[in-house]
Parts: structure tokens; C-alpha cells; sequence
């Protein structure tokens, strides 16, 4: 039996711990350990079982969760690819792949000292100490606490430990007294969390044959378990309806023993399912032939499915499963954050039936782990779900399809930094499984790989039915201004075609991306803008909840009645969020029936739903709202398409801004005319002349990624180079400034062949969330030497003491800011 093993952590160090195996249980590897960790429990992966004694003291495991691997030899893989890949520690990537937080629960209790049995003696003695600067509720609260822990010892000096919630409840102090008490030394904190029983199970052994009497439910009982060759599940004992007593009876007498095991996992057998009809047109059987033959290789294979908008994906993706489901294997369905609405949850349950586990953002920590056994025991082997359903622990996996692959909700913008989308692809290599990569507008990368023939492209290139893609009319602002004489929201044309759209009865919708009412408030008298306490961005007038907030740390503030700098009152709220233009269409068509989509009127998917049923079902002429309109739902009465504003992003510093633009206008423009009548878009902007703008009006996929390739060619970005963004940052401006400028020497100090570095340079938002930041663009034609001097980085980062929380690396960025 190995004595050590190598256990990765949740904790942000590169590196895995060793630890000496327990006597009683021996653990597995990818399975689930309970270890001392500096003051607290932790739970980790076992990734090695060894006999290299390790140059410094062990400590030993503390308890093994897992008789059998949580993760089998594929997902360690991918594991160790994603914590090397994005230079994330190994153990924080296994925590983000594994959902069952809830089946460990946290528990803490304290303990009376020696030093706090003194106090409480002297204070025996003396009375009450008088240098003492607490207040006399405190102190008093502090001697409940002594009193109650030296009334619960067992002995003279012989302290108990009584759990944080017993204590709390019992003496009735505040977390703070405990903490101060602890840092004292009259308290020991000590970490008892525990693995719920979900994940043990209880057995009964049988020690000896029975010698002397017994009664009937004894005999039962130990003939029971001398018939099922001496040990039997807890359950099984309860079925048979023996009393308690009778157990604890027997195990007094020294005859039978209660033993917990860590739980193994029940696979349960497949049950063959009958064929589900499709209808499919022409192009979209084509595309399912390409998959079905993909799958049917069992090698690895790569589909980008590009189908313009109103092609009919979805229904190629669910006769691609239902095939899979067919033949006994499985699949996973990534699908972006917002469209995993109930309605289409239970068209899954009709076309799966409860092979199907649905995995959104909604679920609780418990639902979450429910769902995972579910799809570890084989039960479920259809898995639908955001970003993190990447990593559902399917067996026998055929196929994996990522749905608007382009969508930026893949990406997890906290560590582990990966992107599901080519998580996707790695974790398809290792099963020799198919990938498909689906989209109207897929990503430059995913579009330059089938170019390449890494993937094979499969085009659907019209709508069902062959419904005509909607006419697009760009109005340019600049000339509407000097038109009109001011600033419009809505133009002639626009109001115009509204009225039209309303008089014959047809529905609306209106993009304006950006939320609230008014994004900017300036003071006329000294200029200067309202702006966040914890960032460097402007406060956002919020109208209806009246109050001013930042959109990107939550921060509010009460709308201002004079300047905070000067006291003027000439404050001035400038521009326009949907929360305001939906106030402007009121006033121009105060007879229609207006609804808004956005994160403030979206609290979670049943209001998403509730409102696009209400378009759907006709009781609604026109739905104002941001991005998330333009996410792929599909009403048929909608015939147009206002875009208000979605081009601001071309004026900000990204490389990426572009390519974002064009697919929002491509995917919002084909939400009109998606039924019987043709539909139109009217695209409002300031850059007419921009091609993202041009080729999106146009419909031509293949002229924009022309044009854009050749620009990220120049300019060496991705897909012509791998990319990281390195963030530096601090609480403290002093401390940001160093360690970028101690990293900015290394890297200048040190040659980093075929790697360019730009930076240290102050991030676009220089301040966020109270932090200052200061960053690093590293690119390189070579994604090994990125990684080899990213990983140099990291190490000399470590070795001159700048804490690695405040060093992120984002590899393959998708902002820059
Ligand atoms: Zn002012
Ligand atoms: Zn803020």
C-alpha cells in the first residue's frame, strides 16, 4: 500500500501537497480527501499515490471522502491541461469542475485555553478588571462565553469543543466577540467541517456467530447478516422494520459493529429508447448526415455548423443527440447563459425524457450536486448546460455541440480563466469524440480553423422555409444631426417606420445596449463627471429606483442635487440608457404597448420568458432592451428591427471591438422577419463608414472575416498569435506601481525569444472594484513560449513576494480593459 499521497488544493499556489495515507481507508486517485491545511480543513483531489518520503514533515489525511474517483483518468487529464494551458492552480481547477460543495459542510468550534481558564479564575478573585478598555456588555459577553465553555468540561483541564452555532445560541455573542476572544488566546478555533452523509454509507457487520439467547428481532437481525455473508447497507435492516434498540442491543453485546465507508458510485443501465421524428429540410438533413458520420468514427472530429440566422441549428443539435441517446452513448449541449429558459428546458425533458439533466445558473448548490450524481450513475446521458457543464462527468462520451459558440459567456472571467468553447475541443480530443461548433456568427477563431481544415465547415446558408434575411437601412446620426439641428435618439426614419410596423399591426424591436437611464452626469460649472467611489468609471442615473449606480462593482449613490466637487447645482444628466428610451418611445407612441428587456428588469429566467411570451403571444408591440434582446429567441410577428445604439463599442480601445459589433448587429438584425412577412433592420450609427457596420448590413459573413483577418494579421493578434493579458494590481496605488515596474525590469532584463511584451501601462479602466491596475499584452506566434514565459513570470513574481492574487494572468483574453 502507497504511503504518501499528492493532493491538489483549493488554494492560489501552483503546486499539489503531500500528505500521509490514513491506516483506515486507502484513497483513490481523482477521488476526494479531507486534509489540515495551515488552520482549517480543506478538501482536495488525490492526483498520485506514492512512497517518495517527502524531505519535509507530513501531516496525515484526515478522512477519505471517496471509495471510488469522482473524476476518472479523462477528466484528470483535462484537469491538468486547463491548470497548464491558462496557468491556473490545479487544485482552484478542480474545484471549479466539481459541484459538490454541498456535500461538505463547514463547521467551527471553540474550545476554552489555559489562559482562558486563568482569566476566568482571576476574575473569580479580583472582580472585574478596571485598565480593561472594552465596554461592560462586551466584557460581559466575553465571561458568558468562559463560564459556559469551563461548565462543559469533562475533567479538571479537560476541555470540550462546542460548535459555533451551540455557543452562539447559547451565550448569545456576535461572531466579532468570538474572533477578538480567539485572538486573546481564551479560545481555541478549531475547523470540524464534515462530509454530509450523502457521500458515506452505513453498514452493519456481523463480529462472531451468536452464542446465547436472543429474541426474535435479534435473531432476524443476525441471521440477516450471516445470510448476506455478514455485512449489510443500513437501509437493508430498516426495511425489514427491526427497532433501533435491538441494533444498539447487539453492538453493546460486542456481536455486531456499525461501520461508515466512504459511498462508491451506482451506475445504473441504460434502457434502450424508441426514435424521436425530426422534420428537417434538405440542408439541415445534410448537416446531420456530416455529424452523425463524425460521431460514428469515434476519433476525434471537428464540425463548425455556421447557419445564418433563422436556419434551424437547434434542431440539427437535438436529432444529434436523440442519435447518440439512441445508441446508448452520451453528449453534452453547451448552450450561453440566458438561454436556458423553462420553455426550452421542458422541450428537452420531451425529446429526452428524464435522460436529460439540465444544468443553469438558477440551481442551488444541493440541485447542482443532485444533478452531477445523476450524470455520474449514468441516469442522465444527455447534459444540457452553461459554461461549467463542460465538465459533467458523462461516460462513453460521442459528442459535445457548443451553441452560439461565439458567445463571451464562455469565458470565465475569474480563475481558472478558460474558455468553455475550447475546453470543449481538448476534452473531445482525449474521448476521440465530435465537437461542433455552432453559430450565425462564429468566432474569427473557430472561422480561421475551418479555413485551415482543422474543423470541417458545414453551412447552412438559408433560413427555413426560405424566408428571405431582413433588408438593413443605415442611417447615419451625423447627418441626421445636421438635419435636425440636434442630438437625436430616434431618428425621422426610424420613428417613421415604428409607426408604420404599429398601424399594420406588426411587432417591434428596439437595441439600445446600454442599461439605466442616463450613463453620464457632469457638473457644467468645473466638468467633471459623477463617478464610481471604488472605480474609474461613471455613475449610471437609474430613473425608477432613483439612485446613481456603477455597472461594474454595484456601487450606488444618491442622485446628486449639486456637485460633489464644487457645489454648483448646474449638474447635467447626458445621454441615453434603454431605461430612457423606453420613457421616449412612451412618449411618442403612447397608445402601444411597450415592454424593456435588460438586467434590471430580468431578475432571472421566468422574467426573461415572461416577457418574450408576452411578444410571442401578441400582447406586446414593441420590446425595448439591450444585448439580451438579440440573444436567439424566435418570434414571428417581430418584421423590425431598430438598432438605437450598438456601435459605441467601436470607439473603445480593443482589438476585439470589431468583430463584437458585427456579431451583435448580425445576431440582433436577425430577429426580424422570422416569420410569414419579410422583415427590416434600421441601423442608427455614428461610424457608417465602419465595415463591421457595412458587411453586417450586408449579410456577408465572409467579406467581414476577410477584411478583419487581414487587419489582426498585421497587427499580429489572435488568430495570427497567442495572447495573454497580465493585471497587476492593489488596494494601495504605491504597491500597484511597484510591482508592475519590478516585473516590467524582468521582463526588459530578460530575453524572451519570439514573446512580445507591451506594458506595464496603466489598464484602460485604471481603477476597479478599489483596486489599481496596471498591465502587460504578451503575444507570440508561439503558444509554448507564451506559456514558458508566463510561467518565468509567475515564478519571479512568487520570488520577489507580490501575492499571486494579485498577479492574473488571462490567457486567450477576451478584454482588455
Ligand atoms: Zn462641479
Ligand atoms: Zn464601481
Amino acid at each position: 500500500m502507497p504511503e504518501f499521497c499528492d493532493v491538489a488544493l483549493p488554494v492560489p499556489l501552483d503546486m499539489v501537497f503531500t500528505y500521509r495515507v490514513p491506516v483506515e481507508a486507502t484513497p483513490v486517485v481523482g477521488g476526494r480527501v479531507l486534509v489540515p491545511f495551515r488552520q482549517q480543513r480543506l478538501t482536495g483531489i488525490v492526483v498520485e499515490l506514492h512512497d517518495r518520503k517527502p524531505s519535509v514533515k507530513t501531516k496525515s489525511v484526515f478522512s477519505v471522502l471517496d471509495a471510488a474517483p469522482v473524476f476518472d483518468e479523462q477528466l484528470l487529464r483535462l484537469g491538468r491541461w486547463i491548470a497548464d494551458y491558462y496557468l491556473a492552480p490545479i487544485g482552484e481547477v478542480f474545484r471549479t469542475m466539481l459541484p459538490l460543495s454541498a456535500e461538505f459542510k463547514r463547521a467551527v468550534a471553540y474550545r476554552i485555553t489555559n489562559e482562558g481558564q486563568l482569566t476566568l479564575h482571576l476574575a473569580g478573585m479580583s472582580g472585574s478588571s478596571a485598565r480593561s478598555r472594552r465596554t461592560p456588555e462586551e466584557q460581559a459577553a466575553e465571561f458568558r462565553v468562559l463560564d459556559y465553555l469551563a461548565a462543559q468540561e469533562l475533567a479538571p483541564g479537560e476541555s470540550i469543543q462546542v460548535r459555533e452555532e451551540s455557543l452562539r445560541s447559547a451565550t448569545r455573542v456576535s461572531k466579532l466577540i468570538l474572533s477578538v476572544m480567539v485572538r486573546k488566546k481564551w479560545l481555541a478555533r478549531e475547523d470540524i467541517s464534515a462530509v454530509r452523509d450523502a457521500t458515506r454509507t452505513v453498514k452493519i457487520a456481523l463480529l462472531k456467530s451468536a452464542d446465547g439467547k436472543l429474541n426474535d428481532n435479534q435473531r432476524l437481525l443476525v441471521e440477516t447478516l450471516a445470510a448476506s455473508g455478514g455485512r449489510v447497507l443500513a437501509e437493508t435492516l430498516q426495511a425489514l422494520a427491526i427497532p433501533r434498540t435491538t441494533l444498539s442491543t447487539l453492538v453493546k453485546r460486542g456481536l455486531v459493529e456499525i461501520i461508515e465507508e466512504p459511498a462508491a458510485f451506482a451506475v445504473s443501465r441504460t434502457k434502450p429508447r424508441l426514435p424521436f421524428a425530426f422534420d428537417l429540410n434538405a440542408a439541415q438533413q445534410a448537416a446531420l448526415n456530416r455529424l452523425r458520420e463524425a460521431v460514428d468514427e469515434r476519433k476525434f472530429s471537428g464540425i463548425l455548423l455556421h447557419g445564418v440566422t433563422g436556419s434551424g441549428k437547434t434542431a440539427v443539435y437535438l436529432a444529434g443527440m436523440r442519435a447518440v441517446l439512441e445508441a446508448g452513448r452520451s453528449a453534452i449541449l453547451l448552450v450561453p447563459e440566458i438561454g436556458l429558459t423553462p420553455a426550452v428546458a421542458a422541450d428537452l425533458q420531451q425529446i429526452f425524457g428524464d435522460e436529460v439533466a439540465i444544468l443553469h445558473s438558477a440551481l442551488s448548490d444541493k440541485e447542482r450536486a443532485q444533478q452531477w450524481h445523476r450524470i455520474k450513475s449514468g441516469e442522465a446521458r444527455m447534459v444540457v448546460g452553461t459554461r461549467s457543464a463542460v465538465f459533467a462527468p458523462v461516460a462513453d462520451l460521442a459528442l459535445i455541440i457548443v451553441d452560439e459558440e461565439h458567445d463571451s459567456s464562455y469565458k470565465q472571467e475569474e480563475t481558472p480563466r478558460y474558455h468553455a468553447r475550447d475546453v470543449a475541443v481538448m476534452r473531445a480530443k482525449m474521448a476521440n469524440a465530435a465537437v461542433v461548433l455552432g453559430s450565425a456568427t462564429p468566432s474569427l477563431e473557430s472561422y480561421f480553423n475551418a479555413r485551415k481544415n482543422k474543423y470541417t465547415l458545414v453551412e447552412l446558408p438559408d433560413r427555413v422555409e426560405q424566408r428571405p434575411l431582413p433588408e438593413v437601412e443605415i442611417i447615419d446620426m451625423r447627418q441626421e444631426f445636421q438635419e435636425t439641428g440636434h442630438e437625436q435618439v430616434i431618428s425621422r426614419k426610424l420613428a417613421a417606420e415604428i409607426k408604420d410596423r404599429f398601424d399594420r399591426k406588426e411587432q417591434v424591436m428596439v437595441l439600445l445596449n446600454r442599461r439605466g437611464y442616463s450613463p453620464v452626469v457632469l457638473c457644467r460649472t468645473c466638468g467633471k463627471p459623477l463617478e464610481c467611489q471604488n472605480c474609474a468609471i461613471t455613475l449610471t442615473h437609474h430613473k425608477r429606483e432613483h439612485k446613481m449606480v456603477c455597472h461594474y462593482c454595484g456601487y450606488t449613490a444618491p442622485v446628486p442635487k449639486a456637485c460633489v466637487h464644487c457645489g454648483s447645482e448646474y449638474v447635467y444628466f447626458l445621454g441615453t440608457g434603454s431605461e430612457k428610451l423606453e420613457e421616449l418611445l412612451h412618449g411618442m407612441f403612447p397608445k402601444a404597448r411597450i415592454a424593456r428587456l435588460d438586467r434590471d428588469t430580468v431578475r432571472g429566467h421566468e422574467d426573461f420568458e415572461r416577457t418574450l411570451n408576452a411578444l410571442s403571444e401578441g400582447e406586446l408591440d414593441l420590446l425595448v432592451g439591450t444585448q439580451m434582446i438579440a440573444k436567439g429567441h424566435d418570434i414571428h410577428g417581430v418584421t423590425l428591427v431598430g438598432v438605437v445604439g450598438a456601435d459605441s463599442a467601436l470607439g473603445l480601445p480593443d482589438f476585439r471591438a470589431a468583430e463584437r459589433t458585427f456579431q451583435l448587429l448580425t445576431q440582433v438584425a436577425g430577429r426580424a422577419g422570422r416569420g410569414q412577412s419579410p422583415g427590416k433592420v434600421v441601423l442608427q450609427t455614428y461610424f457608417q463608414d465602419h465595415y463591421a457596420v457595412q458587411y453586417a448590413a450586408r449579410h456577408d459573413f465572409a467579406g467581414f472575416y476577410d477584411k478583419e483577418l487581414r487587419f489582426r494579421s498585421w497587427m499580429h493578434y489572435p488568430p495570427y498569435s497567442a495572447l495573454a493579458n497580465v493585471l497587476i494590481r492593489s488596494d494601495k496605488l504605491d504597491e500597484a506601481l511597484q510591482w508592475s515596474g519590478t516585473l516590467g525590469k524582468w521582463f526588459e532584463q530578460n530575453r524572451h525569444e519570439g514573446v512580445r511584451v507591451l506594458g506595464p501601462a496603466a489598464a484602460p479602466i485604471m481603477r476597479l472594484k478599489r483596486d489599481y491596475r496596471y498591465h502587460f499584452v504578451l503575444k507570440s506566434p508561439s503558444r509554448e513560449k507564451l506559456n514558458a514565459t508566463l510561467r518565468a513570470m509567475l515564478a519571479y513574481a512568487a520570488q520577489r513576494k507580490i501575492p499571486r492574487t494579485q498577479v492574473i494572468v488571462d490567457v486567450d483574453a477576451l478584454w482588455l480593459m
